[in-house]
């Protein structure tokens, strides 16, 4: 049967700039489905600490694929839930040991080739907004909007303080900066799929924006180019 056409919107930039909360959000408000992509790719990371080897080692991480399968539901609060062999990893693949390693092991061609059809297939089957790193550059190419969101790395590390105390899991300041400058360096320095703008895309600085305002300049965005 034909697949009738489906919207999709790319939301891409660096860790924390708001992208997953501003990108489910979007998606309730339009009726979308929301895709994290970085939960996939923390799954692979997850998979890969719990197995115990170095997530630099290409070959290593490479020889635990046959063996992970992965897949994801959304429970009724549109929380995309994420399972490593059936077993539910929502919240551990959250931690942030768990952070570091999956920027490891996302800089493996190997690990970015095995997501690639799961990412496609979500896109062909629904009318999403999916937020990654690659979305607009490698994933859907051919997106009906992209936008690559951004804020400075003192607002983004602001947030994630912020959001770590709230879960109870709290981290100094400092050492986050730190984290998520070097994860800015790994993501944007790799070969294979560094971050960038995709060509095409809308960039969005949210330095100094609130939640709210963020989300309504990314629903003009997507107004303009769709009619949603
Ligand atoms: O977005 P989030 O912080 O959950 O992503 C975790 C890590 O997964 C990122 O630091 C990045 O290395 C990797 N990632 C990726 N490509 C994507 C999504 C995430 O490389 N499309």
């Amino acid at each position: 049967m034909e697949n009738e056409k489906k919207i999709s919107v790319a939301i891409d930039g660096p860790s924390g700039a708001g992208k997953s909360t501003i990108a489910r959000r979007t998606a309730r408000t339009l009726g979308l489905v929301y895709v994290d992509t970085g939960a996939i790719y923390r799954t692979v990371g997850y998979h890969a600490y719990r197995s115990g080897i170095d997530p630099t080692d290409a070959a290593s991480v490479a020889a635990l694929l046959p063996e992970l399968r992965i897949s994801m539901d959304y429970g009724e609060d549109g929380l995309q839930r994420m399972y490593r062999n059936d077993e539910d990893v929502t919240e551990q693949i959250r931690l942030p040991e768990i952070s570091m390693f999956t920027s490891h092991v996302s800089a493996l061609p190997e690990v970015r080739a095995f997501l690639l059809e799961m990412q496609r297939r979500m896109a062909w089957e629904y009318s999403v907004v999916m937020d990654g790193r690659d979305i607009g550059t490698v994933v859907l190419p051919d997106a009906d909007v992209k936008i690559f969101l951004t804020a400075s790395a003192e607002d983004r590390a602001r947030r994630r303080y912020k959001e770590l105390m709230e879960r109870g899991t709290p981290k100094g300041f400092d050492e986050l900066l730190q984290e998520i400058e070097q994860r800015d360096y790994n993501d944007s320095h790799r070969a294979a799929s560094p971050l960038r703008p995709a060509e095409g895309a809308v960039r969005l600085d949210t330095t100094g924006n609130t939640f709210e305002q963020s989300l309504q300049q990314v629903l003009a965005i997507i107004k303009e180019r769709t009619g949603l």
